[in-house]
C-alpha cells in the first residue's frame, strides 16, 4: 500500500508540475546552452521525450514551488542548492538526515523537478523546470530498489497506454494492466524475498482497483496470453 499512496503523490505531484508550468508563463529565460556534461548528456533523452527543452524559452518554472512529499530532500545537494524549502518531518521516525538512507529517493525526485546542474549550469542534473523551487515534506523513510522500479514500471505503463491510443478505461482495468506489468518486472527479481513479498502484495491486495483490477487482468492474461489481452482491450477497452 506504501507504494501506491507514494505512487499517487508522485503522479500528483508531476501534474500539479505541469499544470504550474503551463499556466505560470512569466519571464522569458533562453535555454540553457548545449554541455559536455556525460550525465547531464544521459538524461537528456528523457528531457527530450517530455519536451522539455522546447519549454523552457517560455518557463523554466520560476516562482513555482513543487511539493515533494517523498523521504526527505538534501538541500546542499549543488544541482538543488538555493532550490529546496524544507518542509515538516512526518514520517513518525527519527531517522538523522546523516543516515545513508536519509532522504535519497526525495532528493532524486526533487534533482528531476528542479535541478539546475552546477558550475555555470552546464554541468550536473537538469530537472525539467530548472528554475522552480521544491518544498520537501517527508512522509516516508526511502524506497529500495526494486519498490523504485515497480512504480515507474507502473507509471511507465500508464504512459504507454496513452502513447498507444487506447480507449478511456474503466479504473480497475487501467490500474490492473499496470500493476500487471509491474507484477513481470517483479516475477524477474523472485529469487530476492523482498520481491517475493512484493508480488504477493500485488496478487492479495484487497483494493478493489489495484487488487481486483490486477487478479482479472490476470486470470485473462492466463487463458489469453498477455499480448492477446494488451491487443483485445486497445480495441474494445474491454477484457476479452
Ligand atoms: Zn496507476
Amino acid at each position: 500500500m506504501l507504494g501506491h499512496a507514494v505512487r499517487a503523490r508522485m503522479t500528483g505531484g508531476l501534474v500539479g508540475l505541469l499544470l504550474a508550468a503551463g499556466t505560470c508563463a512569466v519571464t522569458v529565460i533562453p535555454a540553457s546552452p548545449a554541455s559536455a556534461d556525460a550525465v547531464r548528456d544521459q538524461e537528456m533523452w528523457v528531457l527530450d521525450m517530455v519536451h522539455a527543452p522546447a519549454a523552457w524559452p517560455i518557463t523554466q518554472g520560476q516562482h513555482v514551488i513543487v511539493a515533494v512529499i517523498d523521504s526527505g530532500v538534501f538541500p546542499s545537494v549543488s544541482d538543488l542548492a538555493g532550490s529546496v524549502i524544507k518542509g515538516p518531518d512526518l514520517s513518525g521516525v527519527t531517522t538523522p538526515q546523516s543516515d545513508t538512507s536519509w532522504g535519497v529517493h526525495g532528493t532524486w525526485m526533487a534533482s528531476l523537478i528542479a535541478g539546475h546542474g552546477h558550475g555555470d549550469g552546464s554541468s550536473g542534473i537538469e530537472g525539467v523546470a530548472p528554475a522552480s523551487h521544491v518544498l520537501s515534506i517527508r512522509v516516508v523513510t526511502g524506497l529500495v530498489r526494486r519498490e523504485f522500479g515497480q512504480i515507474v514500471v507502473h507509471e511507465a505503463m500508464h504512459a504507454w497506454l496513452v502513447q498507444h491510443r487506447f480507449p478511456s478505461l474503466p479504473e480497475p482495468l487501467c490500474e490492473g494492466l499496470c500493476q500487471a506489468m509491474s507484477y513481470r518486472y517483479i516475477r524477474r527479481h523472485m529469487a530476492e524475498p523482498r520481491a517475493r513479498l512484493m508480488a504477493r502484495h500485488i496478487r492479495e491486495s484487497p483494493d478493489p482497483v489495484y487488487g481486483g483490477g490486477f487478479r482479472a487482468v490476470r486470470a485473462s492474461a492466463l487463458e489469453h496470453g498477455f499480448e492477446n489481452v494488451i491487443d483485445h482491450v486497445r480495441r474494445t477497452g474491454r477484457l476479452p
